[in-house]
């Protein structure tokens, strides 16, 4: 199973939102990064077949993008929002969905298995307007891999959810993709940290990373920095160095704690940290704005 992505471009009128970029994704969890409007709604929205490109090359398990029957038996997609059919009751709905995917024989059997997977057979005769944003969340899911794809497209996963529900969503996708490909987009690093193995990065239609997460994290080795020290004196020190970069500011004991993106040491009170994947976003991001 693989995405196989050349030079892929998008234009809306005269505006490009994605500008030949190559990727290849893998099994497994994969992550999309990239700030709002960098362009990763428009890349999954090709995947999905829900949208035209412009120019270069896709293929999922060597099936050109523009085979849309066979793509969409390989494909599951959940937007960020979409139509649930509120007045219709959880089993209703997946009845529907499972109709209108050509599912005929079987199906009550189906839509049982994939409930209970996502747990939610319990709620299976409330309507689904009733049901809180995680447990739609879940229906989207269910909804999404009804038809048995290999591959799963999902926008801003945990956008909304309390943190119980994001966990639980979480493992739902990573128990999908233990045999498949999980394709998730976010604008928070932390949100595909913990959970994917590889990820690419955009930045305005651009691809700025693709591979390894490991690899993307120790790339920032050596330059995230931490202060502290009373605010006077952190600050202080701070405003020497033009080019360091605030990721972010806390109080640990009593002492302000600033991490701080540096390419070189910010003076002595700084001490080198091991470096998170927002870190590395953080200086990735920099690096790009710089370069333009
Ligand atoms: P993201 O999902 O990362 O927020 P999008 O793919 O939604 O990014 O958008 C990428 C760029 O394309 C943005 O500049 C956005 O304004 C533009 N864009 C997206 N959809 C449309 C559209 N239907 N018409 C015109 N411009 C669009």
């Amino acid at each position: 199973m693989e995405i196989v992505i050349e030079n892929l471009e998008k234009y809306y009128g005269k505006q490009c939102a994605l500008d030949r970029v190559s990727l290849t994704i893998h099994r497994g969890m994969f992550g999309l990064l990239g700030a709002n409007g960098s362009g990763k709604t428009t890349l999954m929205r090709i995947l999905a077949t829900l949208l035209p490109k412009n120019g270069g090359t896709v293929t999922i398990d060597g099936i050109p993008i523009e085979h849309t029957a066979e793509i969409r038996s390989l494909v599951g997609y959940l937007p960020q929002e979409f139509h649930m059919y509120p007045y219709y009751t959880v089993w209703q709905a997946m009845d529907y969905i499972a109709y209108l995917s050509g599912i005929r024989t079987g199906r009550e059997e189906r839509i049982r298995n994939m409930l209970e997977w996502v747990n939610l057979e319990e709620v299976r005769k409330k309507k689904v307007r009733q049901l809180s944003g995680g447990m739609k969340r879940r229906l989207g899911i269910a909804m999404a891999l009804i038809h048995d794809p290999n591959v799963l497209i999902v926008d801003e996963p945990t956008a909304g959810l309390d943190p119980e529900e994001r966990i639980r969503f979480r493992n739902l996708l990573q128990s999908f993709a233990g045999r498949r490909t999980v394709l998730l987009s976010t604008h928070i690093a932390g949100d595909v940290e913990v959970s994917c193995d590889h990820l690419a990065v955009l930045n305005r239609g651009k691809l700025l990373f693709g591979g390894d997460m490991k690899e993307f994290i120790q790339g920032a080795q050596g330059t995230i920095w931490e202060l502290r020290g009373s605010r006077q004196e952190t600050e202080a020190e701070l405003a020497k160095y033009p080019e360091a970069v605030l990721i972010s500011q806390t109080v640990k004991d009593a002492k302000d704690v600033l991490r701080v993106y540096s390419e070189e040491r910010p003076g002595r009170m700084a001490e080198c940290v091991m470096p998170r994947a927002e870190d590395a976003y953080m200086r990735i991001s920099r690096r790009n704005i710089k370069s333009l």
